[in-house]
């Protein structure tokens, strides 16, 4: 088969050594019958391993060669692909109890992972190759440096889990860039979760525009009847000192206050 000529265009950086496709796939640990889709197979590093543990397999690959050489190199009984963007993909039509798995193109991981949050519900496990500053700024804690709007919205659906590096040597090309692994698991449903997603995702988008401003001073014009003391916000609290468990209670707050 010719060779391939990497797209920067979508993000491909090619895995060549062998263990990091095997150390996620032992992170995964998938069982036969497990309903697992695969974000970006490329030249299927990920894909061939994966698949010699299952019994079938679901990808999603934009680009139109790489789909081909996949239908060519697997039956569709054992491999379905589906050629597409990503970001244009709608989960539901996957199933339930689903595992999803990909060295994800990294130009695209932050809205990605915001689409995937709205499956959440079908989801049984994320696990995702993402540049490493990128996983530490998910599973950032308050008062980290890299604490903002992605770790609150994650880690109010998710609870996650940063599991390994990968170096810069392991793909070709190889990127500019460290990258490592990261396990996400939907929070159970009687976690609390904000009422309205969408209120909790603007009030940490206004809060976190100006991390270091007291937040109360920062949103008091847009949210003047907000019960702060009831919250437990102090007057000199910022944004990145709040816990996502207040942002929750705070974007519910605004949302009885009729905001
Ligand atoms: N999984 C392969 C590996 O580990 O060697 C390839 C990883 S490469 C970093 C990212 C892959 O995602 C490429 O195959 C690329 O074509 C694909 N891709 C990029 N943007 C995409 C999008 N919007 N939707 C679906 N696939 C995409």
């Amino acid at each position: 088969m010719k060779q391939h000529q990497a797209r920067k265009r979508f993000g491909q950086h090619f895995l060549i050594d062998d263990s990091v496709p095997e150390a996620i796939v032992r992170a995964i640990a998938p069982r036969r019958a497990d309903n697992v889709v695969e974000i970006g197979p490329g030249l299927s590093a990920l894909t061939a391993p994966l698949l010699g543990r299952l019994d079938a397999l679901k990808v999603i690959e934009i680009d139109r060669d790489l789909a081909a050489r996949l239908r060519q190199a697997y039956p569709p009984e054992r491999l379905a692909v589906t050629e597409a963007d990503v970001l244009d993909v709608d989960f539901s039509r996957f199933g339930p109890a689903l595992r999803v798995v990909g060295n994800l193109p990294y130009n695209i991981s932050s809205p990605l992972l915001f689409h995937l949050m709205d499956y959440a519900d079908q989801v049984r496990d994320q696990h995702f190759m993402l540049q490493r500053e990128v996983v530490d700024r998910m599973v950032a804690q308050p008062g980290d440096a890299d604490y903002g709007r992605l770790s609150v919205m994650l880690q109010s659906r998710y609870e996650m889990e940063k599991l390994f590096d990968v170096p810069p040597e392991a793909f070709d090309p190889p990127p500019r860039v460290v990258s490592a692994v990261v396990r996400m698991m939907p929070l159970p449903a009687d976690r609390p979760r904000a009422r309205r997603e969408g209120t909790l995702s603007a009030t940490v988008a206004r809060a976190f525009a100006q991390r270091r401003k007291m937040l109360r001073r920062g949103l008091g014009d847009w949210a003047p009847h907000v019960p702060w003391e009831r919250l437990g916000i102090a007057d000199s609290a910022r944004a990145e000192e709040l816990s996502v468990a207040q942002f929750i209670a705070l974007a519910d707050a605004l949302d009885e206050a009729g905001a």
